[in-house]
């Protein structure tokens, strides 16, 4: 059975074609610059990236391309649209309306352009890449998957902000979380590896990629999240700013002359690593630079680690201790470095590394050392995976 996933973004459409009978990608890439003139179609074939240059105006022409793709007689996938099963959608927002994976019926889609204002960033586009896959596969089954749904289970105490209650009532603004699927994806993963019902463990998921969020994950279930209202908060990001002191934001606007929309475009592109080191947002290329001595790469690094080590001790005291800390995501699961320095001088709450099998981590290994009392875990995430699980739940 074949599962896609798509994944659609503001100028890109990420897809991947998932074998579920062995939970493997038959297929995967991505059309990039969408609406450019320089629109890429980019996938790995014989595990060499292809980039073909293509014209794609728009998501739905995007979705036409995947599809071409995909029964392309160059890539030979799929014969026939028939071969797929079913479509599994990521969705950033799901309000809180949508707790669960749900099924894309007409009236579904209407009442998610709802909560556009929510992830105006995010949201509409998604919605474009599930129109346009309607408009072409018709019968097959296809289903939302939502960023936010695994955090539906925070406690009030943790979503609900120090504002008049009045603008939760009216606009919906409390706490929501976000990377749900992929931190609910590696507290099971870790569940399995510690060989312990996921019921009786208190876990710490630290999922660092381009956006980073922290998770306290309590009896299986996600009990707080470093992303807020927006996936803007929490700790400094690739560009975007995580915590500030609210009167930064209005002293700004002032002194710039910045309207919402300026500051919005500053707080989630121009600030976090890149905004610090003013070198770039890929950690790789800041490290780079630290190791050559550039303080301001230096700086952004550690100021990086240190906010990641606050929201473990603070999860630690919302759980009242923990059992597992979990490293996923492109920086998590590939940077020694940063591990360690996230790590150090956490050894009070039994957190003590391993320093080889940190340097050496592959693929869903502990590194923590012999005294540690905390299992520190590095677990590949696997959004897809888990979005073309629950569509699979759906076909009849
Ligand atoms: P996304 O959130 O878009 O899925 P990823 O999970 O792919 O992002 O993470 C992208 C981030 O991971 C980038 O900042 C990149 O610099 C970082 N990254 C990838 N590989 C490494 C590495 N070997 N060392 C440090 N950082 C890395």
């Amino acid at each position: 059975m074949n599962i896609l996933v798509i994944n659609c973004g503001s100028s890109s459409l990420k897809y991947q074609l998932i074998d579920m009978e062995k939970e493997q990608i038959r297929f995967g890439g991505s059309i990039e610059r969408i609406g450019s003139e320089k629109a890429l179609s980019v996938y790995k074939k014989s595990r060499k990236t292809v980039k073909e240059p293509v014209t794609a105006r728009d998501h739905h022409q995007a979705m036409e391309l995947v599809f071409k793709i995909l029964t392309d007689s160059k890539t030979r996938v799929i014969r026939d649209l028939d071969e797929i099963s079913a479509v599994g959608h990521r969705v950033v927002h799901g309000g809180e309306k949508y707790s669960a994976p749900t099924v894309l019926v007409d009236e579904t889609i209407e009442e998610l352009e709802q909560f556009n204002y929510l992830a105006p960033l995010h949201n509409p586009q998604n919605i474009m890449g599930i129109r346009a896959c309607k408009a072409i596969l018709k019968e097959t089954t296809q289903v939302a998957v939502f960023d936010t749904a695994f955090h539906q289970t925070l406690p009030a105490e943790a979503y609900i902000y120090g504002l008049p209650y009045k603008y939760y009532q009216k606009y919906g603004i409390r706490r929501y979380g976000f990377h749900g699927t992929s931190h609910r994806y590696v507290a099971e993963q870790a569940a399995e590896l510690m060989k312990q019902p996921l019921e009786e463990l208190k876990l710490i998921t630290c999922h660092l990629g381009n956006g980073v969020s922290i998770s306290a994950v309590q009896k299986g279930l996600s009990v707080e999240n470093s992303m807020g209202f927006t996936p803007l908060e929490g700790i400094p990001m690739g560009t975007r700013c995580g915590n500030l002191d609210p009167g930064i934001l209005l002293f700004l606007m002032e002194k710039e002359g910045l309207s919402a929309s300026d500051a919005m475009a500053v707080l989630n592109r121009e600030c976090g690593i890149l905004g610090i080191s003013e070198l770039s947002n890929d950690f790789r290329e800041v490290q780079k630079a630290a190791e050559k001595g550039n303080q301001q790469a230096t700086l952004a690094l550690k100021v990086f680690a240190y906010s990641v080590k606050k929201y473990i001790g603070a999860y630690a005291a919302v759980m009242n201790g923990i059992d597992g800390l979990v490293f996923t995501a492109g920086i998590g699961e590939n940077s020694p470095e940063i591990r360690r320095e996230i790590c150090l001088g956490l050894d009070y709450l039994g957190i003590t590394l391993d320093d080889e099998k940190n340097k050496a981590a592959g693929r869903n290994v502990d590194i923590g050392g012999k005294q540690s009392k905390v299992k520190i875990l590095v677990i590949p995430t696997n959004e897809e995976l888990m979005i073309a699980k629950e569509a699979c739940k759906f076909i009849v």
